[in-house]
């Protein structure tokens, strides 16, 4: 249980560390994409400023009859300032340059196949339009989108178009010293889904349609979001933040490679599983050894126990485990009223028997009696014992004097039945004289006194002759084979 216990608050803080690490990582890569959306808004922002006061300017007749630089200065000259601006043109209806901040007079360029002219010519209600990135054709190389406005007639007809564009190495820029880790990726995308620029930087990638990837549909459908999902090409997990540019229709994606991110707490989870496993190991491996032990010492005690209850040379409970039973046995007897005899057994003429056949023999004829006594109680809470010497006693619950009579007769017959010669006695086998007391113990009753009067019993029991039965009553009644004429 207590490994178990430690097993489970270990798990529990691992979690608990997990959760943090991803929480972490949520929170620093929201906080990123806030700054850099800001940023980015904050940049694209001032830009729809001076394209919104450009297509008011344009519009004013009085700046047609200025001459060309003045009219290039009042048009352009503000703009310059914004950081984003790369060229500014002004389109007409038809999709020629009209005005156009790169040159005094226009570069002769028409711009009608352009998918900004082309959306604002179609829709009213475009607003600031986000182009998908080309590579000027008027500065070669250079991967650009263009941020425009329309211009309209005050009947709200098609004028033409106020362009600027902005090149994406600016983004670039501000992303490139952005730390998202080894795996980590930025990408700068449409609404749409076109990808307008990425770090690491990949420009076959540039201007491709991502909404149809399964991460795309997270990144379009919602305003913004975290998840994690494993890369469709190069198969590594990443944790996706995204959200939008704020009024734009822009979308920023930052992501971080899970393994990455996970890796201080992978650590610390190793070394904390490893030391929580190896406590919990040696925990119970000293549980189960201590359980061992405990059994061992267990089955010790109790054949100790056993050892210190019976008797060496017969086996038959000893002394003192008569005392035990005798003490148990009285009590209930008192507590349900029932009777109780004892038998007191003696065999008689053993000390002639061991001078005369030895030591040996003397105590193989103390096992055979055992035997005889053990044989002839058949309760599951009789108990024959051997109280010292050639001296047994017999307890004998639930049992009348009648009752006890008659085992006692079985017991005296065996013995006899036995046939072990004795020539030393006047019976020449070996016999037993048997004393007998019953009562019926009452509460405060002296329990010694039933013993004392088996005692006497079997006293009186020798003193008629040996072989015989004397049952404790007043005034004792002898009865049996007795011959009080032998003296022993
Ligand atoms: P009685 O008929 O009056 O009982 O005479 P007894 O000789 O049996 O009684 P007594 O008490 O005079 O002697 C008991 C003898 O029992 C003494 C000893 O030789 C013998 N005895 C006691 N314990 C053992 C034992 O463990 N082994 C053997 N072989 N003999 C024992
Ligand atoms: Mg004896
Ligand atoms: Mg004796």
């Amino acid at each position: 249980m207590i490994a178990l216990s430690i097993l489970a608050i270990s798990a529990f803080s691992l979690w608990n560390d997990r959760q943090n690490a991803w929480l972490d990582a949520e929170r620093t890569l929201r906080n990123l994409l806030t700054a850099l959306a800001q940023d980015i808004g904050g940049n694209i922002e001032a830009l729809d400023f001076a394209l919104k006061e450009i297509s008011v300017d344009v519009a004013d007749e009085a700046l047609l009859h200025l001459p060309p630089l003045a009219r290039h200065r009042i048009l352009f000259d503000r703009a310059r300032t914004v950081d984003y601006m790369g060229g500014v043109v002004v389109l007409n209806e038809a999709g020629n340059i009209i005005a156009d901040s790169e040159s005094i007079l226009p570069r002769r360029f028409n711009g009608d196949h352009l998918d900004h002219f082309q959306a604002h010519r179609d829709r009213a209600d475009v607003g600031l339009y986000v182009s998908r990135p080309f590579q000027s054709t008027l500065r070669q190389g250079d991967f650009s989108i263009a941020i425009s406005r329309r211009l309209s007639r005050p009947d709200g007809s098609f004028a033409g178009v106020v362009a600027s564009r902005i090149s994406l190495s600016k983004f670039n820029a501000l992303f490139q010293n952005l730390d998202l880790g080894q795996e980590g990726a930025l990408a700068f995308l449409r609404d749409d889904g076109i990808l307008l620029t990425r770090k690491p930087l990949n420009e076959s990638q540039i201007n491709q349609d991502l909404s149809g990837t399964p991460n795309g549909r997270h990144f379009f459908k919602e305003r913004s979001g975290s998840f994690a999902s494993t890369g469709a090409l190069d198969g590594i997990q990443r944790f996706y933040v995204f959200g939008r540019v704020d009024g734009f229709p822009l979308v920023l994606v930052l992501s971080k490679s899970v393994d990455e991110l996970m890796a201080a707490w992978r650590a610390k989870a190793v070394v904390q599983s490893s030391i929580t496993l190896l406590i919990c190991g040696a925990l119970i491996g000293l549980t189960v050894l201590f359980q061992r032990e405990l059994r061992r010492r267990t089955r010790a005690e109790a054949k100790l126990k056993r050892i210190a209850r019976t008797d060496d040379l017969t086996s038959l409970p000893n002394r003192r485990a008569f005392r035990e039973a005798y003490e148990r046995v009285w009590r209930r007897a008192t507590r349900v009223g029932a009777p109780l005899s004892v038998l007191f057994v003696d065999a008689d003429y053993f000390k002639n028997f061991n001078d005369q056949y030895g030591h040996a023999r003397g105590d193989e004829a103390l096992c055979a009696i055992a035997r005889v006594l053990d044989a002839n109680i058949r309760r599951p809470f009789d108990l024959a014992a051997r109280h010292g010497g050639e001296e047994f006693i017999v307890l004998l619950p639930d049992t009348d004097l009648k009752g006890a009579r008659m085992i006692a007769e079985n017991i005296r017959h065996a013995v006899l039945s036995l046939g072990i010669s004795h020539v030393g006695s006047p019976y020449q086998v070996v016999t037993v004289s048997i004393g007998i007391a019953s009562i019926r113990p009452s509460q405060g009753g002296d329990r010694d006194a039933l013993l004392e009067a088996a005692d006497k019993a079997l006293y009186e029991a020798k003193a008629s002759g040996r072989s015989c039965i004397c049952e404790y009553e007043m005034p004792i009644v002898c009865h049996g084979q007795g011959l009080p004429s032998v003296v022993a």
